[in-house]
């Protein structure tokens, strides 16, 4: 007999079942590493030269599957590209990613917040569909993807509401 969890952070270190996946939906950051240079040639149109070093990305997952599924499908091998990260992924590896499982998107308010922080990635980055200019922001390198947790009081949550979740975790989905 399956269990029902309490709170959602009792569901916290577990596998996601299929049936939980609903109940994940909420905002994202993907931490990522460019080894070198490259000319990135994303969406449509977009083309920019990335500096080696560490990303991060900005996005939300309200569809089936919520955050659980999204990170997993970054985390493995993406078979069919369809967003502007997946461009990306081609040529960058997951470090991870920090997580808000909340049901109002975040995006655009903590693509503000890193904005002020970080130097901005290339213009139409993801924000297709917002009035952001990227959802995707150069942070240097030798950056370790616990030191995200320190970016939960500028993006206005506290860090024991965010989620830290290491590459290991979002290919199996344990939440
Ligand atoms: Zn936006």
């Amino acid at each position: 007999m399956q269990e029902k969890p309490k709170s959602r952070n009792r569901c916290f270190g577990r596998n996601v079942g299929e049936g939980l996946l609903l109940s994940y939906r909420g905002t994202y950051i993907l931490m990522m590493n460019l080894i070198e240079k490259v000319e990135l040639h994303f969406g449509k149109k977009g083309v920019a030269c990335l500096e080696a070093g560490n990303y991060l990305y900005v996005g939300s997952a309200f569809g089936p599957g919520g955050l659980p599924s999204r990170l997993g499908r970054y985390a493995n091998s993406i078979v069919k590209r369809h967003w502007h990260v997946d461009d990306l992924l081609a040529v960058a590896d997951v470090m991870g990613a920090l997580a808000l499982v909340d049901n109002q998107r975040y995006e655009c308010n903590w693509a503000h917040a890193l904005r002020t922080r970080f130097q901005e990635g290339p213009s139409g980055f993801g924000s297709s569909d917002c009035k952001c200019s990227s959802h995707l922001f150069y942070i240097g390198v030798k950056w370790h993807l616990e030191q995200l947790e320190f970016l939960s009081h500028d993006l206005g949550c506290e860090s024991k509401q965010v989620r830290i979740l290491n590459v290991q975790q979002l290919k199996e989905r344990i939440w």
